[in-house]
């Protein structure tokens, strides 16, 4: 199975509609499939850039139900069965100043229509950004918590956790998220030491770290995520891509299946990177030393950790293979 549980929509832009929507949005030309793709592995600051590049496309609520629509239908090409991507709106409602409300109802509309097409089931996760101003990313929660069950399941934090370290500024954030209903997750210990993960179990109450990969440079919290079951979403192309690690093969999975901490699988930015869920798997398989049973390990803790509406998680286990 294919269970993608961290990729971000600003990285799932096709070069193809960044053409198209440039000429509609007026935005200058240039070479959209090399500004938003990165050729080999780079830097986090290229990768950053590249990332970037796709945020004029998120500046009209119908562009981005085109990108949200073919996110949903590149993943279901790639044979993912489930799908969930996180979306910051903060960074394109400042920039453009659109309406928050807007700005999740397009995505939300967006994977509708994806789902319907192909039927592909894809949840949106809302990000709070390190980096913005404390009211705006309340209004990026207040905005999230009104979509539950609308098309938004779950709640994230993103961006610099090295500038931004203080958790305590977001608690009141994920605790609304939480009492919405919404499942939890944070990026955390990505750049900073693991022990940042712990605190973001235990103050923001998440059931899911994003990346993670400093937690194994501490075997107190690797031992302590182990013993709570705290979900590690790795990404191992785009670590590799961003620089933090030297080859994919230098990803620490091997060590959190042996310490016994639950992994799940994402494709981060497939746009930036070239690489899927498919490969991500490979990757696994193939670089990692993950067998066929790790790998339904994987598939089942997927399938609980996956953040859903009612009822999909059965119709999701049942898929599992007996
Ligand atoms: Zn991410």
């Amino acid at each position: 199975m294919l269970i993608d549980l961290h990729t971000h929509l600003e990285g799932r832009v096709r070069p193809a509609t960044a053409v198209a929507l440039a000429a509609d949005l007026g935005l200058p030309d240039r070479d959209w499939a090399a500004a938003l793709t990165l050729p080999r592995p780079g830097t986090l600051t290229t990768f950053l850039d590249r990332v970037g590049a796709s945020y004029p496309f998120f500046s009209s609520p119908d562009a981005i139900t085109r990108i949200a629509r073919e996110a949903v239908e590149d993943a279901a090409a790639d044979g993912v069965d489930h799908l969930e991507v996180r979306f910051g709106p903060g960074t394109h409602v400042r920039a453009f100043g659109l309406d928050m409300d807007d700005v999740i109802a397009a995505v939300c509309r967006g994977f509708a229509d994806g789902t319907a097409a192909t039927g592909l089931p894809a949840g949106v996760v809302i990000a709070a950004l390190r980096s913005h101003p404390d009211d705006l990313n309340a209004e990026v929660v207040a905005a999230a918590t009104r979509f539950a069950g609308r098309g938004v399941v779950g709640f994230d934090l993103a961006g610099d956790e090295l500038r931004f370290p203080d958790l305590e500024r977001y608690v009141s954030l994920f605790r609304a998220a939480g009492a919405a209903g919404l499942g939890l997750t944070c990026h955390a210990a990505e750049a900073a030491p693991g022990v940042m993960a712990r605190r973001a179990v235990e103050l923001l109450g998440v059931t899911r770290i994003g990346h993670g990969t400093h937690i194994v440079d501490d075997p107190d919290v690797l031992a302590w995520c182990a013993d709570h079951g705290v979900v590690v979403e790795m990404c191992p192309t785009s670590n590799w891509f961003t620089g933090a690690l030297a080859a994919v093969a230098d990803h620490p999975a091997p060590r959190f299946r042996d310490a016994g901490v639950p992994v799940v699988l994402g494709d981060d930015n497939p746009v930036q990177t070239g690489s899927s869920m498919a490969a991500e798997r490979r990757v696994l398989h193939e670089e990692l030393g993950f067998s066929p049973a790790d790998l339904a390990e994987l598939d089942r803790v997927s399938v609980a950790a996956a953040f859903l509406e009612p009822g999909q998680r059965s119709a999701l286990a049942a898929r599992l293979p007996r």
